[in-house]
Parts: structure tokens; sequence; C-alpha cells
């Protein structure tokens, strides 16, 4: 069975083909046979192409000016030149779409009809980046494959089970059911694989486990998972809330922001390019958004880094804290994407927080680059977990259970 898979961004479009076997699923995450990316921050006027496939590497400029004819020309590598894998495109038997948004509606990722477009079109103001960028795919994939079957994987669908109170804002009920203001959670897709994987390495039924995913990439969120199910989450109506950032704030007073607008006239667009742009790691460093050179500033003595990372430490802390009460208890601790995998230092601050419930951190594990790996001590009351997230694998999974 070949998949493919969409993962579109607001500044990226990737995808990646899967050849799986019909009859059942590799227990670890087999290498894709071919993988493309489109970034589109290089230039204004073209997109950059990436490709790795039959052990080759290629880089191709796009105009950026039709992103669906890109998208076109990225999937005509998989049967043209020397990234070529397949011979036709009509060997594709399904294609998975990671949808940032599917309100309240999805709580499963399921094939793409007219009505689910519509309704990811309709969710547009609640993803006004993600949600247009996902339908360009879908259309592309219409236009280049014809009738092939098409699947949404929603980023909050895995939230959908989350307990009213702690979905529902204390603000006017009206809001909620008039407005559908309301926590609806994101990277679903990565905390819903990451706990199953957790099970899978600690060979034990996900049902028995109280887990908390500590997803830390340039966005970051944590997902409290009770018996397989995300009973509370850090992000909320939308991405910004919950922890500290690349460049976004996290939870603030939002009292600052009324403030702003009155004695400084900021604008609705200036208080939203603050709070998603200009915040989190870059902003409370003047550096950068990019943990690896607040770590080079920290080591050179600079304290605006070192402040940011505590900052950054302090909030993923509290909002443990917090997860730890709606869990009732803890039996796995979890970090993934891009930080949570790479930075054994944020790992290790993190921990110490929770020594006290008998936590205990492998530190030589914990320092050696683990993947998919245990490193608590035997005795630790708590397990921690590193999981390499593969939100690319999880969709391609949601594919292959679609169409067998
Ligand atoms: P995204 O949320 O865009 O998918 P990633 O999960 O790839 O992002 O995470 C990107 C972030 O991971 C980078 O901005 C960087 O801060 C962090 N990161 C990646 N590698 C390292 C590393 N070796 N040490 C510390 N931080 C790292």
């Amino acid at each position: 069975m070949k998949v493919l898979v969409l993962n579109a961004g607001s500044s990226s479009q990737k995808s990646c083909l899967y050849d799986l076997n019909d009859t059942s699923l590799p227990d670890n995450p087999p290498h894709p046979l071919w993988e493309a990316t489109i970034d589109w921050t290089v230039a204004d006027d073209y997109g950059l192409l990436k490709v790795k496939s039959a052990g080759k590497k290629l880089e191709t400029k796009l105009d950026s000016n039709n992103r669906q004819a890109a998208i076109a020309k990225m999937l005509n590598t998989l049967v043209d030149g020397e990234s070529k894998v397949l011979e036709q495109l009509s060997e594709i038997n399904i294609v998975g779409h990671r949808v940032v948004h599917g309100g309240t509606k999805y709580s499963q990722a399921l094939k793409i009809t007219p009505e689910v477009k519509a309704t990811i079109k309709n969710l547009i103001p609640l993803a006004p980046t993600h949600n247009p960028a996902h339908l360009e795919g879908i259309e592309a994939i219409e236009e280049a494959l014809g009738s092939v079957s098409q699947v949404a994987v929603f980023d909050t669908a895995f939230h959908q089970q989350i307990p009213l109170e702690a979905a529902i804002y204390p603000l006017p009920y009206e809001l909620y059911t008039d407005k559908n203001i309301r926590r609806y959670g994101f990277h679903g897709i990565s905390h819903k694989y990451c706990a199953a994987r957790t099970a899978q390495i600690l060979e034990l039924p996900l049902e028995s486990l109280k887990i908390i995913t500590c997803h830390l990439g340039n966005g970051c969120s944590l997902a409290a998972i009770k018996e397989g199910i995300s009973i509370d989450t850090t992000m909320g109506f939308t991405p910004l809330e919950g922890l500290m950032m690349g460049t976004r704030s996290g939870s603030i007073d939002p009292a600052i922001l009324i403030y702003l607008m009155r004695e400084y006239n900021y604008t609705p667009d200036q208080l939203n390019t603050m709070l998603n742009k200009e915040s989190g790691f870059k902003g409370v460093s003047g550096i950068s958004a990019d943990l690896r050179a607040i770590d080079a500033a920290i080591t050179e003595g600079n304290q605006r880094a070192k402040l940011a990372f505590d900052i950054y430490i302090h909030r993923i802390k509290a909002c443990i804290g917090s997860m730890l009460a709606s869990l009732g208890g803890l039996d796995v601790l979890v970090f993934t994407a891009g930080i949570g995998e790479n930075a054994h230092t944020v790992r290790e601050k993190v921990c110490q927080g929770f020594e006290f419930l008998g936590l205990k951190l492998d530190v030589a594990k914990n320092n050696a680059r683990p993947m998919d790996q245990d490193v608590s001590t035997p005795d630790s009351t708590i397990r921690v977990l590193v999981v390499h997230t593969e939100e690319d694998w999880a969709i391609a999974q949601e594919c292959w259970h679609i169409l067998s």
C-alpha cells in the first residue's frame, strides 16, 4: 500500500511516501520511500523544493505565485527524474493530510468529502494561516490524482474528549455556546503518537498509564493523558496559550493587552505580531527563537538568555504541576519534538522540579542522546521517556487503518 502524507504549514509544505504491507503495520516507524519539503521562507518570489529519495538529494526553485502548481511539481518528482520511485502517480492508494483545526466536529481521522472540505473552510477564521494551506494541498491532490481517497487527520481531534471543566473558559457562557470559544488544543497527532509509543516502549497497556507528554518544539504544549485519552492540554482556543515558546508568549494576563491598547494605542495586528512573533525565547532574550542560540549565549554569560531559559523551565514545571493534579498522579513523563528530544538540560531542569515525588533521572542516560528510551533510574517512581515524534508516520497509520 502506497501512502502519501502531506503536512502543510504556513511557510512550508512537507510530504512523504510510505510503502506499507497490506496485512500488518511494522512495530517501528519505517523510513519513507520519498521525502520532500517546499520552504516558502527562503525568498519572496520562489520556494525551495528539497527532495530525498532513492539515496539521492535534489534541490529546485519553484515559483511561489502558484502554490498549487508548486505542489504538482513536487509530486512530479515521485515519477520523474533522479528521485523517481513510482511509475505513475496512480500507484498511490491513499493520501493523508495533517489538518490543524477540525473544530469540535471531528474527534478522529476521516475520509475527505465535500462536506469535510467545507468544514475545514468554515474553520479558516480559527486557523487563518493553516487551514487555507491544507485546502490548497487537498485540491492539488484532486488535480493530480483525481479521485484517490484522501484522509484528514486533525491536530485538534485527540483533545476532543477533554472534560468541559478543562475545556471551557470562565467567560460569559454564551461565548462558548454562540461563538465556539473554548479550548481546542493542538499538537494532538504528536501527543497521541507519543502516548502510544510510550506504552509500546514500556510494554504496558496504554489504558493502564497516566502520562504527561511534553511536545517542546518551536510550538510547545503539554497533554495529560489518562487511559489513552487526553484529559487536559496547555494550548487552548489557539496555539498561543500555555507554555512559553520560540516566538510565542504562551499564557499571559489578558489585562496586559487591554492596558497596551488603552494606554499605548496598540492595534489588534500589533498585539498579534507581538504575542506570536516577538515574544517567547526571542522576545525575552533579544537573541533568537532557537534554543541552540540561547544556550550558546548563556555559555557566554548573557543574562537575558539565562532569564529566557529560566522562564521557559519555570512555566513547563508550573503546567506539569497542574496536569499532575488533573491526572491524580503520574506514571510517565515524556519529552518530544526539537527541544524535548535534543535539549538534555531542559529535561534535567524540568525533572529536578519533581524529585520530591521520587522522580529520578539517570543523568548519564539523559545526556547520551537518548531516542525512544527510558532515561529514569530503575528506582524512580515516575518513568521519564524521550520519544522521537513521528507525525507523518502517525498520519500514514491512520490512512492504513481506514483502507484496511
Ligand atoms: P517545529 O515545532 O517547527 O516542528 P521542531 O520540533 O523541529 O519545530 O523544534 C525546533 C526547535 O528545536 C528549534 O527551534 C530549537 O530550539 C530546538 N532544537 C533543535 N535541536 C536542538 C538541540 N540540539 N539543542 C537544543 N535545542 C534544539
